[in-house]
């Protein structure tokens, strides 16, 4: 009796209405969680994983030295390397594809590299029209490091603070 007697008040007085109402008014001039992407982007963390590149010292040198933990590290099996020694002695990939179709964006690679040189950086935009095009090999992923040291050494400096 009590449960229809409420029924009714809440009925004639449009309470859930209210209700429903009160929660609009709210996020109507509450604070914006809506982005407008891609001229808004929402922050990043300096871990993010995004796409992968190679990195160079500051001399020009490539840092890979060929060791090849990150292809024996990677559960997709996503890395391919070849290698052989150079007339100075030290060894070089002749050979490093990473195919981002079997890529599982895990950082494996990454956390196993001993001389940072395989690094995913804050890079999401990218995308292939035709097979093959998400096939990244040595020259393409060093291009991306070439173009984005700044932000990946700067990512690399604020990581360490973490550990
Ligand atoms: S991020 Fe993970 S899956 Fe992708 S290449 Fe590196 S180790 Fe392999
Ligand atoms: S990227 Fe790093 S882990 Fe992979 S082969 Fe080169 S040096 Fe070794």
């Amino acid at each position: 009796m009590f449960n229809r007697i409420k029924h009714f008040i809440d009925t004639f007085l449009l309470t859930e209405l209210w209700k429903g109402m009160s929660v609009t008014g709210r996020y109507l001039f509450g604070r914006k969680f809506t982005i407008r992407y891609p001229e808004e982007k929402t922050p990043q963390s300096p871990r993010f994983r995004g796409l992968h590149a190679q990195r160079r010292y500051a001399n020009g040198e490539e840092r890979c030295i060929a060791c090849k933990l990150c292809e024996a590290v990677c559960p997709a099996l996503a890395i391919t390397i070849e290698s052989e020694q150079r007339d100075d002695g030290t060894r070089r990939t002749t050979r490093y594809d990473i195919d981002l179709t079997k890529c599982i964006f895990c950082g494996f690679c990454e956390e196993a590299c001993p001389v940072d040189a395989i690094v995913e950086t804050r890079i999401f935009e990218y995308h292939g029209e035709k097979k093959g095009d998400l096939y990244y090999t040595k020259d393409m992923l060093l291009a991306v490091g070439d173009k984005h040291e700044e932000q990946i050494a700067r990512d690399k400096a604020a990581d360490a603070k973490y550990r």
